[in-house]
């Protein structure tokens, strides 16, 4: 137990310690911790939808039609009508003969590699991926190599070294903690070649990206049909809870018998499911969302430019402002804070060393001038 306490305090002296926000507001760009009322850059909900009114009533709807609990997982009595029916309608959605509900997207990804692959496969991981990417390869037992960001020679070699066993490409779609988005296509191009999976995790791009927030497939014209699986999740700009995976009948049918992740875990509640109905509608009818959204990004970038920032490469609502060390994205945050922002900084081990930044994301809730106000209090950051 003194162990502990000295790690902590060695965590702490790193400026490395992590310590939870209370939220006593609902979930929204303005929220209220402590006494505080601050105006967030940090969630993903995206398009708005975390406290939709309608997504609301759904919900309460869900519960009073089925309960508060599913009561069981899926394989015993827990798969209800609002699930199933969420499934099929995830599927048309992203252009999928099947889609498969998890608890969350952590899940579905453990759930899928480990159903994939074994200890003769071999996962190809790129280096700026998801921590649940890089968790599901080493739970799979597969032999685990990760290629430098986006580094398809660097991926082609090492697809070429491997003589045998499945072999499995994981890629964020739309990178979570830079923003930038995957080379779909010629990934696609080298899992055909090398006859491997291709894993794409698009938590930030359903909703967000391509016809009706189809996502960043649907963005690149790639179906969802072998050796591509997408992942996407529901807690993000679908504003609810929850992940699927999407891909062919024998895939999904596969992940059913096989993915621990699905089988040994109490299923959603359906009202959850219910919500999730809504919220599917609304991010497919509501183009606003993200012309809203994307003319905020564009507002945002203007002005960064103009004030000399170093902007990342990415045209997604996931905007980092790299700081380097620790100290540099700490005292940024704090500075905005006291403004009456909340843009945490986020440090390794979540992002590489020496790449501690600023994400600040966007959400079509904001308005323009909640923009302002952010270029405002970044003009007077002290550059480092
Ligand atoms: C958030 C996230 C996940 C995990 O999804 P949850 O539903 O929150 O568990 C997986 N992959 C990426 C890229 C994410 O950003």
């Amino acid at each position: 137990m003194e162990d502990l306490s000295a790690q902590l305090a060695a965590r702490r002296a790193q400026g490395l310690y992590r310590e939870r926000q209370i939220l006593r507001s609902p979930q929204g760009v303005q929220v209220q911790i402590g006494d505080e009322r601050l105006l967030a850059f940090c969630s993903n909900d995206y398009l708005g939808l975390a406290s939709d009114p309608r997504v609301i009533e759904a919900f309460c709807a869900g519960a009073r039609a089925h309960g508060v609990g599913a009561g069981a997982s899926h394989l015993l009595s827990g798969h209800s009508i609002a699930h199933h029916a969420l499934e099929e309608e995830l599927a048309e959605f992203v252009g999928a003969p099947r889609a498969l509900l998890f608890s969350s997207g952590y899940m579905a990804n453990l759930g899928v590699m480990a159903a994939l692959t074994n200890r003769h496969g071999t996962v190809l991981e790129d280096r700026l991926n998801h921590a649940s990417l890089i968790d599901a390869a080493r739970l799979s037992r597969a032999t685990v190599r990760r290629y430098p960001h986006v580094d398809l020679q660097r991926l082609d070699d090492l697809l070429s070294e491997v003589e045998q066993g499945p072999r499995l490409i994981a890629s964020d779609a739309v990178f979570s903690m830079d923003g930038d988005i995957a080379p779909v296509a010629p990934l696609l191009a080298l899992a055909r070649r090398h006859r491997a999976w291709l894993l794409l995790d698009d938590a930030h791009g359903l909703g967000v990206l391509g016809p009706e927030g189809r996502g960043t497939l649907a963005r690149h014209d790639v179906a969802p049909v072998e050796p591509v699986m997408l992942m996407g999740t529901l807690g993000k700009a679908f504003g609810v809870f929850g992940a699927f995976v999407a891909g062919s009948e024998a895939l999904v049918e596969t992940l059913i018998q096989q993915a621990r992740t699905y089988i040994y875990t109490t299923a959603l509640p359906p009202a959850v499911a219910e919500a999730l109905r809504v919220s599917l509608k609304l991010v497919r009818a509501e183009d606003w969302r993200r012309e809203r959204l994307h003319a905020l990004i564009a507002r945002f970038r203007a002005g960064a430019r103009e004030l000399g920032l170093q902007l990342a490469g990415s045209t997604t609502p996931i905007q980092p402002l790299m700081l380097g060390g620790v100290e540099a994205a700490l005292g940024a945050s704090r500075a905005l804070r006291e403004r009456g922002l909340l843009v945490p900084a986020i440090r390794p081990p979540t992002v590489p060393a020496n790449t501690a930044r600023l994400r600040i994301t966007f959400s079509a809730a904001h308005e323009p001038a909640h923009v302002d106000r952010l270029l405002e209090a970044l003009a007077v950051l002290p550059r480092c």
